[in-house]
């Protein structure tokens, strides 16, 4: 069976909306290239589920296709780590990537894949602002005081929020059957029980109904229920389990509205629960890996990954934060003599200082080297003329041509190494230029674009030692 040439499009609802025409003009561009077939999505760049997005990557999968055409990188995804995730995945079956818009990238290549895996960076930069729009059309609801959604326990209806009592779920030992409300309960009586932490809750969860969590499961199109230990936390403290509507949580602009329906939690389980956040260490209650910096640190001594330790940073004995440090675990156990910790801000602050670096440098390398002539060059031209002055015989020709030869082959290596350090300072730059870029990031995101730049980063007591990718 031939494979097929595979053009997709995508255009978001909101982008739908500002735009009728975004999506027959990614098709008729697309369909310019000879394809033989188009998919196409109308969803979020940000959602895994989209229906053809998921075709496409099973196809990927079977070996069916040999070419993917899309008019810009983030039709096919505005997530960093999907992308990478979509890179790695042609690259494994052979198949080329071809964007119309940006015709620059190869992702065959270290470089363009570098350039690719910023420009997913930037693009998920931009969707941060795009869903700032999405929250100017909601300020709508908040004036109404309706909800945006609904937490695990209600469901939502057009003035407000309802216990959710239908069953959604049926046991098959005990045939029980379970609604969203029965849900809510049963975790908030786990979560509230001796020495339940976050982690035991989910893992309880998630085994006794039979979710499997979302780290495990790939089908993203149906998505069911299961919490993970964060999430846990983040929907016991969400104030609609108390009766009140909350808008642009967690965010400078949060807003809430008391008592605009039937609160699942009691006051006295609301305490409790307050207690038991205050009086366990987060550590004992969250286990965590998403620190930008994990899988990125190793020991020099003995070549291990470092480790994650908190500690507490108290004001006046109060705790007001934690302070994260990487270690060797194996020292902690006698097996390794590097005992020295480091903390992640200090490794951030460099790395972030270390990039900055490199661009100037790549943009100095690119005015400067370009016109230098390398060592070998010049050596390799003076033996040249010293031949030629040479009485001529055949091996002396031989010898003459032979030396060109190499002359031009380490030009041409050398215009392709200024080449790929032409397209490293165009990557750098964007970083450089996108206002706030490190800022605006989150601690999952910042991770990606780590992993995205950079190899390892090796620790030796002292110093760090950052290898880069490119
Ligand atoms: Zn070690």
């Amino acid at each position: 069976m031939a494979k097929k040439i595979i053009g997709y499009c995508r255009v978001s609802k909101i982008e739908q909306d500002i735009n009728s025409q975004a999506l027959e003009q990614q098709i008729s561009r697309v369909k310019s290239i000879r394809v033989d077939d188009v998919y196409v999505d109308v969803l979020s760049g940000r959602k895994n589920d989209r229906e053809n997005f998921l075709r496409l990557l099973e196809e990927i999968k079977l070996g069916q296709i040999s070419q993917v055409v899309a008019t810009r990188l983030d039709r096919i995804t505005r997530k960093l780590k999907t992308q990478i995730e979509f890179i790695d995945l042609l690259k494994e079956h052979n198949v080329t990537l071809k964007i119309l818009d940006q015709d620059y990238i190869d992702t065959s290549t270290a470089s363009g894949l570098l350039f690719c895996h910023l420009l997913g960076a930037v693009a998920q930069n931009e969707s941060d602002q795009l869903s700032e729009r999405i929250n100017h059309g909601l300020d709508y609801y908040r004036s109404q005081n309706r909800p945006m959604g609904a937490c695990l326990g209600y469901q939502m209806t057009k003035e407000k929020l309802i216990i959710s009592t239908d069953k959604i779920l049926c046991e098959i030992s005990s045939k029980k059957e379970f609604s969203r409300y029965d849900l809510a309960r049963w975790l908030i009586d786990e979560f509230l029980s001796l020495r339940a932490t976050y982690y035991s809750t989910s893992k309880k969860y998630n085994e006794k109904f039979g979710f499997q969590s979302s780290r495990l499961t790939n089908n993203r199109s149906n998505p069911t229920p299961s919490l993970s230990p964060t999430g846990i936390k983040r929907w016991l403290l969400n104030p609609q389990l108390r009766g009140h509507l909350v808008y642009y949580p967690n965010t400078e602009k949060q807003q809430i509205i008391y008592g605009t329906h039937t609160a699942i939690l009691t006051p006295i389980e609301w305490i409790k629960i307050q207690e038991k956040i205050n009086f366990y260490p987060e550590k004992q209650l969250v286990k965590t890996s998403n620190y930008s910096l994990s899988g990125l640190l190793y020991c020099s001594k003995c070549d291990r990954r470092l480790t994650v330790s908190k500690q507490k940073i108290r004001k006046n004995h109060e705790i007001i934060g934690w302070k994260i440090y990487y270690r060797c675990i194996r020292s902690t156990h006698g097996k390794c003599e590097q005992k020295k910790r480091i903390s992640a801000d200090e490794v951030k602050t460099e790395l972030k200082e270390f990039l900055r670096q490199k661009s100037e440098y790549l943009s100095h390398f690119d005015s400067q080297q370009k016109n230098t002539i390398c060592p070998e060059i010049v050596e390799l031209t003076n033996q040249i003329e010293v031949m030629q002055s040479l009485p001529k015989n055949n091996a002396i020709d031989e010898a003459i041509r032979k030396l060109e030869k190499e002359k031009n082959d380490i030009e041409s290596n050398q215009q392709n190494i200024i080449k790929n350090q032409t397209e490293n300072i165009d990557i750098l730059q964007k970083i450089y230029e996108t206002k706030g870029f490190w800022d605006c990031l989150t601690e999952d995101e910042e991770k990606e674009v780590f992993k995205a730049l950079i190899k390892k980063i090796v620790f030796d007591g002292f110093n760090i030692d950052i290898e880069p990718r490119f």
